[in-house]
């Protein structure tokens, strides 16, 4: 990116609540259901019906109000925005625009670096357009009336990356919330970006445009780099802007435009008329305060000070609740809290990742993988043995304890059992063993490994060390 210049971006977050039913009538919000199937007269938009509100999704949003040092109106009304699309057949969308739900928060995406959210609220979401069988278009309105959150952030993020932070927070907060399940793939999760460009120290914004459609991490990421390029281009070769909304096209790395923006007053937004103000009760918001759950941010600090665990393996470890939940499993078994960190970080999330699971389906329960570190920390294995261990508890479901016992893998401590291998070594080892004493001190490598092998990997390493360097040395004097 040109230095001179300095990139605005505000994010706008739809977010799927995860209601069993819509927030105006009581169909599935299953996703994947055959088309058109999840309907009724309220949310196929028939003349004279009336919708009802769900409070689950006020509570959610409320939640979510709450978690992000929002203020939560006392009172909030719902707003019509009036708009003809094939797949809205109410001809407008209840959605919020005076008065939502929340207002005010900010998300922390480093520390001292908070980025402000405007306003989070509630709405229903619009069917779908299938484009997918030749030259004509279908519509699938099994999804009109899903409730969503919409969060709006300040223009406060500078990069693409602290774009991808950001969203990355936003989505583990709800996950941690219970409130969404974060599917960007499924569309669960929807991020249009605002983007645009000035001159650095400029404190006026610029001229912006608003990307859609991009439904991964990596396209928010290309997506927005991309138009900070473009619109840079733009200004050097001294021409403007144009306010105009983009589409994102992924396999061509490009932006497409869509239509020129549209302006609040193009809705006509008015306030619903079929549905009551929302009043919510200080007695509600405390209610709903009482269930939320330590979140990601105060885990991964507590995290740090109660296990003393590096920034870095706290914020893996914290990456969602289950996961922290492991961890914590794991540390009521052991006390080695770092180890227990290394092993899950390592060893585990390598397993799942490969094999695309949740922790809550991982094979070895957190006991056993704290008593394998017992093992290890009491001696009774050496740490290349534990991986072995590690990898039978993986096929079978069983202590290490019992592994151990069974293949005969308790660790070799007897010193004079090791001084005799390490002698019987030495005296086959001529050649090694003047290299050693000629300076070559990484030769040591190659009697450790000779020890190893005839003790089948058993030997305390420690032990077989201090041996050698021993014996070796006093070859020196003879
Ligand atoms: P609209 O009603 O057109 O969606 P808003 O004022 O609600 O506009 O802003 C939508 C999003 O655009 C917000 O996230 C806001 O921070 C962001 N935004 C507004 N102006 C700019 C700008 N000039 N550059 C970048 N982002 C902007
Ligand atoms: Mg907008
Ligand atoms: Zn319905």
């Amino acid at each position: 990116m040109n230095s001179n210049y300095e990139a605005v971006i505000g994010l706008e977050v739809h977010a799927q609540l995860l209601t069993k039913s819509k927030i105006f009538c009581s169909c599935s919000t299953e996703f994947g259901s055959l088309p058109n199937t999840n309907v009724c007269p309220i949310c196929l938009g028939h003349p004279g019906v009336l919708p009802v509100l769900n409070l689950h999704a006020l509570e959610f949003i409320i939640r979510m109000g709450l978690a992000t040092g929002c203020s939560v109106n006392t009172q909030s009304i719902f707003a019509r925005k009036n708009y003809f699309y094939p797949d809205l057949p109410k001809g407008y969308q209840i959605s919020q625009f005076e008065k939502p739900v929340c207002e005010n928060g900010y998300i922390e995406i480093e520390e001292n670096k908070n980025i402000r959210i405007k306003r989070i609220h509630l709405e229903e979401d619009a069917g779908k357009l299938i484009h997918e069988h030749g030259n004509v278009s279908l519509v699938d309105v099994n999804r009109c009336g899903v409730p969503l959150i919409e969060i709006v952030s300040e223009p406060d993020i500078h990069s693409s990356k602290d774009a991808v932070t950001y969203l990355t927070k936003l989505r583990q907060i709800l996950i941690y919330l219970g409130i969404c399940d974060g599917n960007m793939e499924e569309g669960s999760l929807r991020c249009d970006a605002n983007i645009s460009v000035r001159q650095k120290g400029e404190v006026a914004l610029g001229t912006r445009t608003e990307v859609k459609n991009m439904n991964s991490f990596k396209n928010v990421e290309a997506a927005i780099k991309h138009e900070i390029n473009r619109q840079i281009g733009i200004i050097e070769e001294g021409n403007k802007v144009v306010q105009e909304t983009l589409l994102w096209n992924a396999e061509l790395n490009e932006s497409i435009s869509m239509r020129g923006k549209e302006q609040a007053h193009d809705y006509r937004y008015f306030p619903e008329p079929d549905l009551e103000p929302m009043i919510i009760s200080d007695e509600w918001k405390q209610q709903i305060k009482s269930t939320i759950p330590e979140l990601p941010d105060e885990k991964k600090k507590r995290f740090c000070s109660e296990y003393k665990l590096p920034k870095y393996d706290a914020e893996i470890l914290t990456s969602s609740r289950e996961l922290a939940n492991y961890y914590e499993k794991v540390v009521q078994v052991t006390q080695n809290y770092k180890a227990a960190s290394n092993w899950i970080m390592s060893d585990v999330l390598k397993i799942i990742n490969e094999r695309k699971i949740a922790i809550n389906e991982f094979s070895i329960s957190a006991e056993n993988l704290g008593r394998l570190i017992n093992l290890i920390t009491g001696n009774k294995i050496n740490g290349k043995i534990a991986k072995k261990v590690f990898e039978l508890m993986l096929l079978e479901n069983k202590t290490p304890e019992d592994i151990v016992q069974e293949k005969k893998l308790l660790q070799i401590t007897d010193t004079c059992a090791i001084e005799n291998i390490v002698e019987d070594i030495i005296q086959k080892s001529p050649e090694q063993v003047e290299d050693y004493l000629a300076g070559k001190e990484k030769i040591i490598g190659y009697f450790v490994g000779k020890v190893m092998a005839v003790t089948k990997g058993k030997a305390n390493p420690q032990i077989v060390n201090e041996i050698l360097i021993k014996k070796l040395n006093k070859k020196r004097h003879i």
